[in-house]
């Protein structure tokens, strides 16, 4: 593609001034929401605010009930042109807040079977009012817009509760992505490694896939002062866990990609003489690349299976793929860096390293292109690498970072549908 930048759109200044002036309704919307945060599939009350919000400003279609608790709205311009998609995640998470906030959560509810606090650690509730902020910006340009917006609300981004579909592959399976089919999506996340005003961006690879991988070790019971008894599936797992961490360092190619295989939870025996039948792990895998990840799978199970086998233990593996590897389409990142430069300013627009954590943003780009960027919420003069992280008790959210991410997403959707035909499409 050329590498020629976009010109600015030329509704640029409009929705500046737009950006502006919704400003403290963007950080108002978020202390409400930031106070009553919903867990995943259960953001009922999220979901009502978004969609009264979006009739208001005369949406030419609501659908809500979406995934459950989701909510699609399109926004047709007054001019004729494309269709893009542009996401925010409401979903909160069972952490106890911490933040010293008028607004804290004070929320309690049940998740998996327990009672737990509930807060918004991730940063969605900023998503959701830059999204509503983004609405009402585009919305209140609608006669010119050369397009049609879709704003696309997802629950249960951080896995809906045990036994339950959710996210955003319940909202595709639901035709969030069809009549109509966007170009391309947007999305954003909040991030505290980051300093206000600052925008993040990596084309390609840019946050892991995800996996659960669960693992039996089958032993035999006998009493602690007579392993010879029965077979001892504590030595055999300590030996599993060791030998998995061989994968990633001894077996996978890590010039071209990073990977990581985590155990994170090991249960097994009730006292000190007698030794168990089985112990359960539990654990992760991340990847940046999706032969490297079913490579990996393999691996894990072959490597734990043989390792349990040489104590004459059973093993039993089973992993859960979760979250597909999210991949910035490389054209539309380029296509896009311009307006993010635009928005933020050039310099304060930066390349960043991969993430391991995972998005299921990387769903909705299997189906269409998509980019998904991050916006800095740590307060200047703070450093970003030292404050309470995203999903922490105590992470904090910066609101005057907020406007940037309604600017930088108002104006990464106008330039996508202004942009020629022939640019867009090598996207
Ligand atoms: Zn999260
Ligand atoms: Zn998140």
């Amino acid at each position: 593609m050329s590498s020629q930048p976009l010109l600015a759109s030329s509704l640029a200044s409009a929705i500046d001034a737009g950006v502006a002036a919704i400003e403290s309704k963007v950080i108002a919307w978020r202390r409400d929401l930031h106070q009553h945060p919903e867990l995943g599939n259960r953001e009922f009350r999220t979901a009502g605010i978004v969609a009264a919000h979006l009739k208001a400003l005369r949406f030419d279609d609501v659908r809500t009930e979406v995934a459950y608790t989701g909510a699609v709205g399109l926004l047709k311009g007054g001019v004729p042109g494309p269709v893009i998609a542009l996401r925010a995640d409401m979903d909160a998470l069972p952490v106890d807040e911490q933040v010293d906030v008028p607004f804290a959560s004070k929320v309690r509810a049940q998740w998996n079977g327990e009672e737990v606090g509930v807060m918004h650690a991730c940063g969605h509730d900023a998503h959701v009012a830059m999204l509503m902020g983004v609405a009402e910006v585009l919305a209140g340009l609608r006669e010119r817009l050369p397009g049609t917006v879709k704003f696309i609300f997802q629950p249960a981004e951080e896995m809906p509760p045990e036994g339950e579909e959710g996210g955003a592959q319940l909202m595709i399976k639901q035709g969030a992505l069809e009549n109509p089919r966007p170009e391309a999506i947007f999305g954003l996340h909040i991030t505290s490694r980051l300093p206000t005003g600052v925008i993040g961006y990596r084309s390609g690879p840019v946050m892991a896939s995800s996996d659960t991988l669960r693992i039996s070790v089958l032993g035999r019971q006998t009493h602690g002062a007579m392993p010879w008894a029965g077979v001892d599936p504590i030595v055999a797992a300590a030996q599993v866990v060791l030998g998995l961490q061989t994968i990633v360092s001894r077996q996978i190619d890590l010039t071209r990609e990073p990977a990581v295989v985590t155990i994170g939870a090991i249960k097994g025996g009730v006292r000190e003489n007698i030794i168990p039948d089985s112990v359960e792990m539990r654990g992760t895998i991340r990847s940046f690349d999706e032969a490297m990840r079913d490579d990996i799978h393999q691996r894990v199970k072959d490597t734990a299976v043989n390792i349990a086998k040489a104590s004459r233990a059973g093993c039993e593996v089973c992993i859960s793929k979760n979250y597909p590897v999210t991949v910035n389409d490389a054209e539309l990142t380029a296509l896009m860096l311009p307006t993010l430069q635009r928005a933020a300013g050039a310099e304060q627009v930066m390349l960043i390293p991969k993430v391991s954590g995972s998005e299921d943003f990387s769903f909705f780009q299997h189906v269409v292109p998509g980019l998904f960027f991050f916006v800095g919420v740590t307060p200047q003069g703070q450093d970003p690498l030292a404050v309470a992280p995203n999903h922490s008790p105590r992470f904090f959210v910066d609101e005057t970072a907020l406007a940037l991410g309604v600017r930088a997403m108002a104006h990464v959707a106008c330039d996508f549908l202004e942009a020629p035909a022939e640019r867009r499409a090598l996207a």
